[in-house]
């Protein structure tokens, strides 16, 4: 980690007494993996708030300090206060202030000093001082890096280290993908030392599911899954009916979109979910094609070269079609080898 981004980050902590530490709108598990750690570490010596726009799903809500953390759209005044009165506010896994949903607005008046620690794609210049590495499997891995940087690795306790070993599972699907970057595992054998373990850690996230998540996730695969074999791409829609029939709560349709690449010979998966007003559109890579670059372009999204997303403000058909459409342009980088 640069010493610059450090010697900064230092100067304004020294005049910091309240600190809030933000992540990204429907937090997955390295949003909460990475604000549970960095709340964790500051709190002894500040006044800190781990925060996130809206709620995260229930598997996630045996870490080790879940129950800590404000959801602004629970709370929202009382989050509105604690953004405003911030002296700092560190945000985690996003790149751009939109990724805060509601939150755009408070975060954008703040008169606090705004941290990026994040491991997407092109941050914005919002930030006044910003770590951004893409190379880095998950933010949880720079928040396990930044607090070595800080000279303050022996204060990574138990608790710390089951946050950062959630954010580097969940973001690199237990080491499937994004994790060809050594300095990963070298933080990750760290971890083992204060006493995690893996198995127990698997099981809570992965194998925690509700039974109706399982009976949608079954239905998507045989009912829902459209494969078009000329550009080696396979979707999926939910829609809001659908969605209702199986209980849907937040988190069920997370990893939904990565089952389309384990078919043989599939370069794009997608999964379009049908929401109030928006469609949440996921996409996923194997090979040539840069989905970061796709759902830019195409959805005003973005994410990573392998796993992107955007909310489409157009209805479910509507959305798929122009997806399909699109194809075409990507004839090449789609192309059967
Ligand atoms: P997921 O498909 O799991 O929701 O998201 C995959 C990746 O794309 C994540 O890294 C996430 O941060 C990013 N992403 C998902 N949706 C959006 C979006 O609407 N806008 C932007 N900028 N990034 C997104
Ligand atoms: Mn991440």
């Amino acid at each position: 980690m640069e010493s610059s981004f450090i010697k900064e980050l230092q100067r304004h902590l020294k005049t910091s007494e309240n600190i809030v530490v933000l992540t990204h709108h429907n937090p997955d598990g390295d949003a909460v993996g990475s604000i549970l750690a960095m709340w964790y570490y500051l709190k002894n010596k500040y006044n800190v708030t781990a925060m996130v726009p809206n709620n995260f799903p229930d598997f996630y809500k045996w870490m080790p300090g879940a129950d800590s953390i404000k959801i602004a759209n629970k709370e929202k005044q009382a989050c509105a206060d604690l953004i405003a009165n911030a002296d700092m506010i560190i945000c985690l896994d996003f790149n751009v202030p939109e990724r805060v949903g509601a939150l755009t607005h408070d975060l954008r008046q703040a008169k606090a000093i705004k941290v990026l620690i994040d491991h997407h794609l092109n941050p914005s210049n919002f930030f006044d001082i910003a770590y951004s590495r893409v190379e880095t499997s998950s933010t949880a891995e720079l928040v396990y890096e930044f607090i070595e940087a800080m000279g303050d690795e022996s204060l990574i306790d138990y608790n710390m280290a089951v946050a950062i070993y959630v954010g580097i599972i969940t973001d690199t699907g237990s080491f499937s993908h994004s994790c060809n970057y050594p300095q990963t595992y070298t933080i990750t054998s760290k971890l083992f030392e204060k006493g995690i373990d893996a198995a127990e850690l698997q099981r809570l996230v992965f194998c925690n599911f509700s039974e109706s998540r399982l009976r949608l996730l079954g239905y998507c695969l045989s009912e829902k899954l459209t494969v078009i074999e000329k550009y080696s791409t396979a979707y999926i829609v939910i829609t809001n009916e659908e969605m209702k029939r199986f209980h849907f709560k937040i988190g069920d349709s997370e990893g939904i979109v990565n089952y389309g690449l384990t078919m043989k010979n599939i370069k794009l998966a997608a999964l379009f979910t049908e929401k109030n007003g928006y469609v949440k559109l996921s996409l996923r890579a194997a090979g040539a094609i840069d989905v970061d670059q796709f759902a830019r372009k195409h959805f005003t999204g973005a994410g990573h070269k392998n796993a992107s997303g955007a909310d489409i403000r157009k209805p479910l058909n509507e959305s798929v079609e122009e997806f399909i459409s699109i194809l075409a342009l990507y004839e090449n980088d789609l192309a059967q080898k």
